[in-house]
């Protein structure tokens, strides 16, 4: 039976998947993107929207900086909201603060043309770019080069620019049998040149075989929206203590076991709860909160009250007022040993997903490291092969 055609078939819309769609076409590629869902509903849309790139290390560094570069792209070409303040850690004790310097001689530009990775800030200079009590910090630092953009809008804004270039998507068509050369949906076959599996968690579905050898798990994260009178903008993500024994530049630091024993000592209540205390404001005002993290084969989803219960007392203590609750939700992402499983699972069958709660801030350069690398390495196998 004859099937449509498209030189690349990505399946999930979710950023890494919009990422893969991207690099396809900006190679002049047919591209079709299908999603089980009716829209863009995943990990892509529940997250804090906070561009990590400095705290990013290692091969998560380059996918980061390529990211960095795609992301101002598509914010100027798809026309939505991005914030280039850059995060703000607020340190609340000395080997915080220690940490933050220790990274900040890390990063240190070698060149004039190198910008500034880590600015280390004073307590009145932290206290007052995001709206904290005096007297609540012992200094702090903005990392200039992160950016945030709000989730709600961006993936699909992408979406809708990639489509005005020629991608096709098809929502409510789910992804069955994948096999070299072939996708086996909901609404029947399509060839393609190449595969590009980006499905986050329901990995462990489609392969579970791959997910099982490279001890891929699910994550599931509560979160909170609210409001609050801080008699002032908060001017960029901002990050605490909990968020520096998390990001690997972070945690690979010298000061960083220090942070990590002294924080779960003091409070194994929030540890239990593998707590990132962060807080990203959106263009409203609102703020979203959070979060916690659940991991193992399946997500429970009932949330339990507890976790939502901290977030708010430990908001009240940080910024010294009570918060409303405008909304809560779930999020899950794929989680395992290394922060990316990709892998070319049979020839012309790309999976790429990232397995830690970094997919915002890399998604996009690991699609165009990964995917865009392939179409560029088999373009040149193709010119070879015609020439000789
Ligand atoms: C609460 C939360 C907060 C986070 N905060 C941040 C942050 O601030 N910064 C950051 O960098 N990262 C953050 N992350 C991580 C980041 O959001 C994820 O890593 C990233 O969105 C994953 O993108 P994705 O495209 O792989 O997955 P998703 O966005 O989940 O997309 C996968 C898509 O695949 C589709 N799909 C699945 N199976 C099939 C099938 N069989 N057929 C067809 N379609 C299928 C799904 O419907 C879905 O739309 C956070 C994540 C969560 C959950």
């Amino acid at each position: 039976m004859s099937a449509e055609r498209f030189d690349v078939v990505v399946v999930g819309s979710g950023i890494v998947g919009l990422g893969a769609a991207l690099a396809a076409a900006d190679r002049g590629c047919s591209v079709l993107v299908i999603d089980r869902a009716s829209e863009i509903s995943g990990a892509s849309i529940r997250n804090f929207g906070h561009l990590c790139f400095t705290p990013q290390s290692g091969i998560a560094r380059d996918y980061a900086l390529t990211a960095r570069e795609l992301w101002l792209r598509l914010a100027r070409e798809a026309g939505f909201w991005i914030d280039g303040a850059g995060t703000l850690v607020a340190a609340r004790h000395d080997d915080e603060l220690q940490l933050l310097r220790e990274l900040a001689e890390q990063r240190e530009p070698r060149t004039s043309a190198d910008l500034v990775e880590v600015e280390i800030l004073d307590a009145h200079e932290i206290e007052s770019l995001a709206a904290l009590p005096a007297g609540s910090t012992v200094g702090g630092a903005r990392l200039p080069l992160d950016l945030q953009v709000n989730p709600r809008e961006a993936a699909q804004a992408i979406r809708d620019h990639l489509a005005s270039r020629g991608v096709e998507f098809r929502m409510r068509t789910a992804a069955g049998r994948i096999e070299s050369g072939r996708v086996e949906t909901s609404r029947g076959s399509v060839d393609a040149g190449l595969v590009v599996v980006a499905v986050n968690h329901d990995i462990d579905q489609l392969f579970p075989d791959l997910a099982e050898r490279h001890g891929v798990v699910r994550c599931g994260l509560d979160m909170l929206r609210v409001t609050a009178d801080l008699g002032r903008a908060v001017a960029g993500p901002l990050l605490t203590g909990w968020s520096l024994i998390r990001y690997s530049a972070f945690t690979g630091t010298a000061a960083s076991e220090a942070v990590r024993r002294r924080l779960v000592d003091a409070r194994p209540d929030l540890a239990a709860l593998d707590l990132n205390q962060m807080y990203t404001q959106l263009p409203d005002g609102s703020l979203i909160v959070g979060d916690s993290h659940w991991k193992g084969p399946t997500i429970s989803p009932f949330q339990p009250e507890g976790a939502a219960t901290v977030f708010l007392t430990e908001f009240e203590r940080l910024f010294g007022c009570r918060p409303d609750v405008v909304e809560r939700w779930q999020g899950v992402y794929a989680t395992g040993p290394q922060e990316f499983l990709i892998d070319e699972v049979s020839p012309g069958v790309l999976v790429t997903v990232v397995t830690t709660g970094i997919g915002m801030t890399t998604g996009l350069g690991l699609a165009e490291h990964v995917v865009g690398g392939h179409l560029d390495a088999a373009a040149i196998h193709l010119t070879e092969s015609r020439a000789s």
